[in-house]
């Protein structure tokens, strides 16, 4: 069986969202190397992260910033290269 993906309720009104969800692969955060870490004190909402993240795995809340679902972020960097304001850098693990 592949990856199955479950469809949520639009997120501040704006786009409809898939989720990860376990499959034979389990979680797919497991493939990780390198992981993502938000710092807040930085972050400006842009929401940049949320939208390009290829796995759909940030969230941004208009009052606390981003946060990352770890089961399943793969640690591809996207969202620390894209970032504008510097506020996500990668780390081993
Ligand atoms: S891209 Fe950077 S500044 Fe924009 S919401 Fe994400 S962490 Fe915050
Ligand atoms: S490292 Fe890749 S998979 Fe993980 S949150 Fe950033 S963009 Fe998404």
């Amino acid at each position: 069986m592949l990856n199955r993906i479950i469809v949520e309720k639009p997120i501040h009104n704006r786009i409809v969202v898939a989720k990860p969800k376990i499959g034979v692969a389990g979680k797919t955060g497991t493939w990780r190397t390198e992981k993502p870490l938000v710092d807040n004190s930085k972050c400006k909402k842009c929401y940049q992260c949320e939208i390009f993240c290829p796995v759909n795995v940030i969230r941004v809340d208009p009052n606390t910033g981003a946060t990352v679902d770890y089961d399943y972020c793969k640690g591809c960097g996207i969202c620390a290269e894209l970032c504008p304001f510097n506020a996500i850098r990668m780390e081993p693990e």
